[in-house]
């Protein structure tokens, strides 16, 4: 054998990231680049300013993009469930957290329990017109008085004939102003324990469901977020999603998927925010060179690139068991958990490394920064998941 044919190169540009991605997957990865990088990522200052437009539903739908790993017979794609990560992944070149947020609500949070749990009525009324983005979904658990204690909530659905009569409230809902239909927890029975809850399907149109405001955030300004009331709000018995009496369970299940995606989604702005911080550390010189060559920015950048590569790969490892039919509850609290943190810390280290102009506005860093503070608080707080993973050893 030659010389020559021994030296093996490091392969630092792979696009090999993971066993799981195939080369359709690597397709899809491209055409999905192209659409957010040409038409939603022109409009991310406008959209921190304003929230992002109607118009992504339809033409994500038009795309084929909100239903990438849902069956076909609603009109979705029928991918598998790295599909999903791969939109999760891209949509962050929008720069434009609060739009990931809404689309991730639509596609993984409200649509997958309509897709588990729906009649084939609730699927055509909502799972259908959501694929193809013309409805808009939202999600309800959390109340004012009641969020990491899902348990607490107060909103309550009382049979009435062959109805259900719906009264409380929810908060911090994400697509709460634009959204047709909300998935919403509701208590049925306050004397039956975690048996006690049921959802619902409520048009967001009935009498007696009122957007109260629109609350102001520290980030994900692109996202709506709205303080919802229930009053007297009057649904069929066909409205209820799922079983009866079982909405905690059926939630508990929703949030895995919610955490898993929030989970991806938190490495690749990690990761976008590393590379746009790459750049900038080549160009930017002080002291005659690079701040790059500067051993301590070198440093800086292997220990974000080591973080990043580790959540990236717990994230891929534990979503290779979602795909294959696993219910792995702890590895994705781990996820959620592990990514959150090290997102914060990479953001907060990018800031660092721009200086001061990591602080303006026009460099999107300082957004990339407040957005990504969310996900250790939404979706289930760092503390809840240490509590699950916890508990998860008979603690
Ligand atoms: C921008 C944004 C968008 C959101 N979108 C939605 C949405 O679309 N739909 C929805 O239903 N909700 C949504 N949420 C709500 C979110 O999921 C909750 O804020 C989150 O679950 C935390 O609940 P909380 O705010 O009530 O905090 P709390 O539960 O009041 O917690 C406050 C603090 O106490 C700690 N704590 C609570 N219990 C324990 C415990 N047992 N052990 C140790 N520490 C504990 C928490 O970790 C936290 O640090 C959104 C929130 C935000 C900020």
């Amino acid at each position: 054998m030659s010389a020559a044919t021994d030296v093996q190169k490091p392969d630092y540009n792979t696009r090999h990231r993971f066993h799981r991605f195939t080369d359709e997957h690597e397709e899809l990865r491209d055409s999905i680049h192209r659409f957010v990088v040409k038409e939603l990522a022109p409009h991310a200052e406008e959209w921190e300013r304003e929230t992002f437009a109607d118009w992504v539903f339809p033409r994500m739908g038009e795309l084929g993009f909100l239903g990438l790993d849902k069956p076909t017979e609603y009109g979705g794609q029928g991918g598998d469930y790295f599909t999903a990560i791969v939109l999760a992944e891209e949509i962050v070149n929008a720069r434009c957290g609060g739009l990931g947020m809404g689309l991730a609500v639509q596609t993984d949070m409200a649509m997958p329990p309509i897709v588990k749990f729906g009649t084939e009525e609730q699927k055509q009324e909502w799972l259908v017109p959501a694929i193809q983005g013309t409805k808009v979904l939202c999600l309800g658990i959390t109340e004012p008085d009641a969020g990491s204690d899902v348990a607490g909530i107060k909103t309550r659905a009382v049979r009435d004939g062959d109805d259900y009569v719906i009264n409380g409230s929810k908060t911090y809902i994400t697509n709460g102003h634009r959204a047709d239909v909300i998935v919403l927890v509701t208590k049925t029975d306050p004397d039956a324990g975690y048996d006690g809850f049921t959802l619902f399907l409520v048009p967001m149109d009935s009498p007696g469901v009122i957007r109260e405001k629109k609350l102001q955030k520290m980030g994900m300004h692109a996202s709506d977020t709205a303080l919802l009331a229930f009053q007297d709000v009057r649904v069929p018995a066909s409205a209820v999603l799922g079983q009866v009496g079982k909405g905690f369970y059926h939630i508990m299940w929703e949030l895995q998927g919610e955490r898993l995606i929030s989970a991806a989604g938190g490495v690749a702005g990690a990761q976008r925010a590393f590379e746009q911080t790459l750049q900038y550390a080549n160009e930017r010189h002080a002291f005659g060179k690079p701040i790059a060559k500067f051993q301590v920015t070198r440093h800086k950048f292997a220990e974000m690139a080591t973080k990043i590569e580790a959540a990236r790969q717990l994230v891929y490892a534990t979503a290779a068991r979602v795909a294959d039919g696993d219910y792995p509850v702890r590895e994705i609290s781990m996820a959620k958990l592990y990514t959150s943190r090290i997102a914060c810390e990479v953001m907060d280290e990018c800031i660092q490394i721009h200086g001061g102009a990591g602080y303006m506005v026009e460099y999107g860093i300082e957004r990339a920064w407040r957005d990504a503070r969310l996900a250790r608080i939404g979706a289930g707080t760092d503390e809840i998941m240490l509590d699950v993973i916890g508990r998860s050893y008979g603690l």
